[in-house]
């Protein structure tokens, strides 16, 4: 019998969680109310008691630190060109200009000695992204933005439940986002979340999350700044406070499960192969993804051609990501091809493979011996 097809992710929720759901749909109340602000506290309990505001996207939330940073036309915003699209899509939606700068090839994020090469005086803000979970060196970074006067938006949306210097990623620090998208260590099916420094912070953020508006009395309404619709719906945010409880436990889960591959795939044969493995970091890192770097120019294959071996032994696979700035819209900017070559070479060969807290040990060690068949077949 041929083994069950391995998704890349998939989210684990409880059925507590599906009959909290339910509830929420019978109160009446469905959209952005009680359970929302249930959920900011929580979130906030962990980020160490700074102020919190949910929203739909972990997307919003950075153009919405952004626009609360007071950054437009004329700013640079210096960032990574390997993420997800987001993390630079919102430096362009406000009107900044993103200032890429190359990766480090061992840990895949941002070099900070780029970082401070590239400060200018038109240089804003600073926005890092803790790819897979792997925190960003905290202690370098904010100390970069203190000698400039750089505001920082943390792209946390992949560590949640990662630590940096013992302390959690949110806790300490600027502005921090994080995202809840299915594939994230938590789930409120869409929806993200801003870390901010102070109440009258978060009291603008909320005026940002919807459409600028401000109530007072029982018919007052001001509107001093456009907004968006960002705001989360209760129903979403019951999905959030069913997982939130559980995060330690499925990042346990990942670390336990990030070890198991990298037992199997740190030997002198895998070594021999030419793969690249991610840090083994099991002290920081939420492992919210496990990536490999195909040795592709060793090969007879493309990622693709891997992917498609993988999928047919019924083992799914991802791409997260291709440099930024090579997209068309990057390219009509005028990034070409060459400009940041580490960030290219691991946008062309990164490999992401199933890591998920229902997974078992004997998925991990199924996932290894197929791709030790594949690049094996293929090697030139
Ligand atoms: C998921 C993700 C985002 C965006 O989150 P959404 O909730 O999908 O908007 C931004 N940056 C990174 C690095 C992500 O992984």
């Amino acid at each position: 019998m041929a083994a069950p097809f391995l998704p890349l992710t998939r989210p684990t929720i409880d059925e507590e969680t599906i009959a909290g759901v339910a509830d929420v749909l019978r109160s009446g109340w469905i959209t952005s109310g009680p359970k929302v602000r249930e959920f900011e506290a929580q979130l906030s309990a962990r980020c160490g008691g700074r102020p919190v505001r949910a929203f739909n996207s972990g997307t919003c939330t950075m153009e919405v630190a952004l626009r609360l940073a007071g950054i437009g036309p004329g700013d640079e915003v210096i960032t990574t060109p390997l993420s997800w699209v987001a993390t630079s899509n919102v430096i362009l939606t406000v009107g900044a200009r993103p200032v890429f700068v190359d990766v480090d090839p061992v840990t895949r994020l941002i070099d900070l000695d780029r970082a401070a090469a590239a400060v200018t005086p038109s240089t804003r803000a600073l926005l890092p992204v803790d790819l897979a979970g792997l925190p960003v060196d905290r202690d370098r970074l904010h100390a970069l933005a203190a000698r400039h006067r750089l505001r920082v938006v943390e792209d946390a949306a992949q560590s949640l439940g990662s630590t940096w210097a013992g302390r959690a990623i949110g806790a300490a620090g600027d502005f921090v986002s994080f995202s809840f998208h299915p594939n994230k260590n938590v789930t409120t099916i869409e929806g993200g979340a801003l870390v901010l420094n102070d109440e009258c912070e978060a009291r603008l953020a909320e005026q940002y999350r919807l459409q600028g508006v401000v109530r007072s009395g029982l018919d007052g309404m001001e509107v001093e700044v456009v907004g968006g619709k960002f705001n989360l719906t209760d129903v979403a945010a019951r999905v959030g406070l069913g997982q939130l409880p559980r995060l330690d436990e499925f990042n346990t889960r990942r670390r336990e499960l990030a070890r198991r591959y990298l037992e199997l795939l740190d030997t002198p044969e895998w070594r021999e192969l030419g793969l690249g493995l991610p840090p083994a970091d099991f002290r920081q890192t939420n492992w919210h993804m496990f990536q490999v770097a195909l040795p592709l120019e060793r090969l007879t294959v493309d990622r693709a051609g891997v992917m498609a071996a993988l999928q047919a032994a019924g083992i799914s696979s991802g791409v997260h990501y291709p440099a930024i700035h090579l997209f068309a819209v990057y390219r009509r900017l005028g990034w070409k091809p060459g400009d940041f070559p580490v960030a290219e070479r691991l946008g062309r060969s990164l490999l992401t493979l199933p890591l998920f807290p229902a997974m078992v040990p004997a998925d991990v060690e199924r996932v290894a011996g197929e791709l030790a068949t594949i690049l094996r077949a293929h090697r030139r």
